[in-house]
């Protein structure tokens, strides 16, 4: 393994056409300002372990604000400067987006804050990095293009299966990196290394976790969430102890392992009948912190610091799943309409969550609401009733909802059923 080789041939081999001439115009504007410009961070790891990666970061040891600003111009697309941390986003018309960034060291004047920014070299930006894995850079500018810059041994990382930190200090500096060490850990099969296992537990006894707030808190566990090996995920992080920052209800034992189990049987039900993907993080998310009862979820929420829609989407999931819990125990009769009654404020993402929380016996049900119920519809409108005589104003709302349960239970199918029914029910 060489510190410094040349990974040309395998960028030809493996990247698409159209990313391998952007990053080769990239490299031929920042050799025109004289500027060294870099594809940097987890494109290189992903470049290096040939799995496809669109996500372009940038580095440009100069003036990256400068230099993104230039490049947009020249190829038509829109630029975001951020003045303070000498960032910019390039947008082409397609929605293609490249992050650029100055080569930069950064200073945690306390930790867990926002840093401060300076210009500098590649090696010191990529040694402020997260792991040996994701702090490779590949040079763009001139006759270097597609030599491999790998100063903390990220190739032999990805050889050996391991996530590791550069330096000792790393979860000092951010914690949060203790999340990213699990996510990238089950993405790819790695092993935790055993250094950095160790600054893990003890980043956990300094309590420096819970410095993890807000959006961030949230974010970090969406993202383990959405990961196929999400299970093994939750695994670690009640190893490292790392689940009571988020609720000390959350038990990581075989009823929810159970309860995951049959969440993804019902997923992938789910896809086959409807051929649509749903926010699988969410269901997992339901599932998660179900235990966590009305008020208390309520103000978990709150804590992650979401927009208000984002909030709002996540209470009603947990709200909407309580009362189905709460109505399924106290009534035993089970009709469609009941069912329909019950079920039909859920999302797909608290249904399918629902459904693996109360276990096998209501699976069926579940089933049947999402495939049958949900999309049962009467053929008489509001103003067939109206001209049936039914007065306008509530009742005809009214009369909508009890002739949809009458549909539901099978008591009426076509339209000339409905109207019969009306006017028996109503006297009209
Ligand atoms: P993903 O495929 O999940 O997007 P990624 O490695 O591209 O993986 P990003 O979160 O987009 O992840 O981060 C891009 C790069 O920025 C990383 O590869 C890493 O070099 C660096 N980075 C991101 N977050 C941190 C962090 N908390 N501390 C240090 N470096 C980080």
């Amino acid at each position: 393994i060489l510190k410094n080789r040349n990974v040309l041939s395998k960028m030809q081999e493996n990247l698409n056409k159209k990313i391998l001439s952007l990053l080769k115009n990239i490299g031929a504007a920042a050799e025109e300002m004289h500027y060294k410009a870099y594809v940097v961070g987890g494109f290189v790891r992903d470049l290096l372990m040939e799995k496809d990666n669109y996500d372009i970061d940038i580095v440009i040891e100069g003036d990256g604000a400068k230099f993104a600003v230039n490049y947009a111009k020249k190829h038509n697309a829109k630029v975001f400067v951020h003045k303070k941390f000498k960032t910019a986003v390039v947008s082409f018309d397609d929605g293609f987006k490249i992050d650029f960034a100055t080569a930069r060291t950064e200073y945690y004047v306390t930790p867990a804050a926002a840093p401060e920014v300076v210009e500098s070299s590649v090696k010191s930006d990529l040694f402020r990095r997260d792991f040996t894995i994701n702090a490779m850079a590949v040079r763009l500018d001139g006759a270097q293009f597609g030599l491999l810059l790998d100063f903390f041994m990220g190739q032999k990382d990805i050889l050996d299966k391991k996530i590791r930190v550069l330096h000792s200090l790393s979860f000092v500096d951010d914690p949060s990196r203790a999340y990213r060490a699990i996510r990238f850990a089950v993405r790819f099969g790695f092993e935790i290394g055993s250094h950095t296992d160790r600054l893990i537990k003890h980043a956990e006894s300094l309590d420096l976790f819970s410095r993890i707030i807000g959006q961030r808190q949230f974010l970090e566990l969406k993202y383990i969430l959405a990961e196929d090996g999400y299970l093994f995920a939750l695994q670690l992080m009640n190893k490292y102890n790392m689940l009571r920052f988020y609720s000390t209800k959350i038990k990581y034992d075989d009823e929810l392992i159970n309860k995951f189990k049959r969440s993804e049987h019902l997923l992938n039900w789910y896809k086959i009948q409807f051929e649509e993907d749903i926010e699988v993080w969410r269901m997992r998310f339901n599932i998660l912190f179900f235990p966590e009862k009305g008020e208390n979820f309520i103000s978990l929420i709150d804590k992650f610091e979401l927009s208000s829609k984002e909030a709002s989407i996540l209470k009603d999931d947990h709200k909407y799943m309580e009362y189905a819990v709460s109505l399924f125990k106290r009534y035993k009769d089970h009709k469609p309409s009941f069912i329909y009654g019950v079920c039909s404020n859920l999302s797909v993402e608290s249904a399918l969550a629902l459904a693996a929380v109360m276990g096998e016996s209501k699976q069926d049900i579940i089933k049947d609401y999402l495939t049958e119920y949900k999309n049962v519809k009467i053929d008489l409108s509001g103003q067939d009733l109206i001209e049936a005589g039914i007065p306008k104003g509530p009742e005809i709302k009214k009369a909508l909802d009890v002739l949809l349960k009458a549909k539901l239970d099978g008591i009426v199918n076509t339209k000339e059923d409905e109207l019969l029914f009306i006017k028996n029910e109503f006297g009209v």
